[in-house]
Formats: C-alpha cells, structure tokens, sequence
C-alpha cells in the first residue's frame, strides 16, 4: 500500500473516531486507535482546516489532565441527494449529521426517460448553483430499477420501461462531478440504518413494496451490495406456483399477487362484486393510497383487499427470516408509507406464524424525502475525499 493511502485511512479513522466517540480529546482518539499522540493530534488540525472538526466549546478537563473535546463541524458542509419515486423527483440538501437543510418535491407529468433526466438536471443545477460554496462536489443517486453496482448503469426498471441506461455517467458527463447512485429502495434503507428504525440494528432488512419490490439488507452494519443483480429481487420469488404468468417467464411470482399494481386491482374488483358499503364506494379516486386510508379506518373491503396482498408478503417475510434471520424488518416503500393497518396485520401474522418476539416487524417512519436523504448519505460517506478534491 503506498504512503498516501496509509494516510489517508489513518485520517478517515480519526474522523471516524470523532463521529463515534462522544466529545473525545486528542489524546482519546490517541488511544482509541492506538496511535501516537502526535499522529492524532496531525490529523486533527487537518480536519479542523478542512472545517469538518471543530473544538467544542465546552471543553472537557480530562481526569487530572486538560484535554479539548472535538466534535463534527456538522453545519459546514452539505450534501445533496434525490430519489425518485412514483412519478415524483425528491430532493434533499443534509448537512453532515443527515438533518434536511432544504428540500424539494418534483411532480412530473410523464414516466417517459428523457422527461425524467430533464427535470433531474434542470433542479440538480439549480441546488448546485444555490449552495455551490457549501456542497460536497458530488450527487447521491437514490434511482428506480436494478442498478449495475460497478457502472451505476440502470440495468432495468421494468415497471417504468427502462432498459440499460447509464445513469451514472450520463450525470458525471453532465456535471463533471463524481456520482454516487443505488436503488432507491437502498437508499430508503440507507436513511433507516443512519437515522431511522434501523440505527440501532446491525443486521436488519429494509422491504420496499410498490410497483415493484426491493430490499436493503444489511448485514454486520453494513449494506449488501453484491455484482448479482438480483440480490434482493424478491419480487420474483415464486410464492403462488399455479398463480399468474409474471413478465420474468415464471408463474406465481411475489410481483403477480402482491405488487401496488395488483392490490389495485384487486380492490377494484371486489368494488365491482356485491358487497357490504364501503367507504371506497364514494371515493372519486380508487387507489392505493385511497385503500389504504380506508383499510387504516377499519373499512371491512378495503381490509379484505389489503389482506390478500399481505399474505403472499408474508410466506416471503417468513423465507427471508429462515435465510437471514434479521434483527428488524422494516416494511418501507409507498405501500409500507401509507398501510399502518398492512403493517400491523403482517407484524402479527408473523409473530403468530414463527412465534418469534426477537424479530420486530415494523412500518418505516422515513417517507419519500428519506430516499433523498439515504441518496445524500452516499456522498457524505465519502466527505473526506471530496472536501479534499474541493479545497485543492
Ligand atoms: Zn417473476
């Protein structure tokens, strides 16, 4: 390994040790990582230039010896991230302990590519210019569809028509900055292991269900992000081997029964069916969001409904907790953002099922924005390299 890259790390550690420990001095990071006093105090001051340090200004006095506590200069530098997610573009600004300084929605009128990447760079262009000063030089990605890890080439977004689009680059090329991009649902989870239902939990998985499904699953603290691209791609675990044709070329496919798409069918079904009133029955507007509100209000068809979708989720859940066996399950994505009552009923279905109290089934509490968050947590992982490349 050459000089520089030594340093470097030595440097990210004792960054590291300033976010980890609580108010440490020099001489506790020192000692924390087992470096001399002179090193950890280099570094410091570096980091204090760099403006991603500062000394506290309640400073401790050590037992018997002064020391200057260090925290993370949290305000002066930002990071931008988006996630698109539902015909809609989010954008955040975080500052570096994830807290939104601004943030932006986006409605878009049309799913088509180009319209997508038009309206990306045109608001992408407009924080970049509004924070200039301040912002990390970098974009984090939270995107539709299954991203190639290497390329950050959107290899697929089925539900939206997308094939091999490198997003990544197309980016890059277009503002010389380096990007960082995942799944959105990944980036979901990313804001849930960072500051969410998930911060406490080494080994958790983060479930998004809506047009399609998709999974953060983090395993010793961190995110698994494997070459195969179906990692995660529950979607298309057979749950219903007599069921429905799924695009994949299977049958009975999680994505067949259980999808946004299908539960609002279904719904729609069930309206058209002799039935008991329903509070669906006046709305102007039957969708998913529309079904949920009414199946949270204890509506008996919508609850029906819910359901019939939540039950092929869980013979999954049940798969993933044999395989993996999390701490936590996050349920998170348009239909975990709005189905308290979904959430509620698979919980406890699967508390009954595996009579497990150690794994806790629970709604996220992130919505859309926190997409744009976990995307912005992607460059603020790498914080150091980039105020460096900044200042240079
Ligand atoms: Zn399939």
């Amino acid at each position: 390994m050459k000089n520089e890259e030594v340093e470097l790390i030595n440097f990210k550690n004792v960054l590291k040790s300033v976010e980890n420990l609580e108010s440490p001095s020099r001489a506790d990071i020192a000692k924390y990582l087992g470096i001399s006093r002179t090193t950890s105090s280099q570094n410091i001051n570096k980091l204090i230039d760099l403006q991603l340090v500062k000394e506290s200004e309640n400073n401790l006095i050590g037992r018997g010896r002064p020391g200057i506590s260090l925290i993370v200069d949290k305000e002066r530098w930002l990071a931008l991230g988006v996630c698109f997610e539902d015909n809609m573009l989010f954008f955040s600004v975080v500052n570096l302990a994830g807290e939104i300084k601004e943030k932006k929605r986006v409605d878009l009128n049309s799913t088509n590519f180009n319209t997508f990447f038009q309206e990306l760079c045109s608001n992408l262009r407009y924080f970049l210019n509004k924070f200039e000063k301040d912002l990390l030089p970098a974009i984090g990605i939270g995107s539709p569809g299954v991203i190639e890890p290497k390329t950050g080439a959107i290899i697929k977004a089925v539900d939206l028509g997308w094939y091999n689009i490198p997003l990544k680059k197309m980016l890059e090329d277009e503002f010389k900055l380096p990007v960082y991009i995942n799944n959105r649902y990944r980036t979901m989870g990313l804001a849930e292991a960072r500051q969410g239902l998930g911060k406490n939990y080494d080994n958790f998985i983060y479930l998004g269900v809506g047009n399609g499904f998709g999974t953060a699953i983090f395993l010793e603290g961190k995110l698994v992000l494997t070459t195969n691209i179906h990692t995660g791609g529950i979607g298309h675990i057979v749950v219903e081997p007599d069921g429905p044709y799924c695009r994949c070329g299977k049958k009975g496919c999680l994505f067949t029964v259980a999808s946004l798409s299908v539960f609002e069918e279904n719904t729609i079904k069930l309206l058209e069916e002799k039935h008991k009133k329903s509070i669906l029955d006046n709305c102007k507007k039957v969708d998913m969001k529309t079904i949920m509100d009414a199946a949270n209000k204890g509506d008996e068809l919508a609850r029906k409904s819910v359901i019939k979708v939540a039950n092929p989720l869980c013979t999954v859940i049940g798969d993933l907790i044999n395989i993996i066996n999390p701490q936590r399950i996050i349920i998170g994505g348009p239909m975990g953002i709005y189905g308290d009552f979904y959430c509620d009923y698979i919980s406890k279905k699967i508390a009954n099922y595996y009579n497990t109290t150690e794994i806790s089934i629970v709604q996220t509490q992130t919505d859309f924005f926190g997409g744009a968050v976990g995307a912005a947590y992607q460059v603020l992982d790498n914080k150091l390299e980039l105020v460096l490349n900044k200042i240079e």
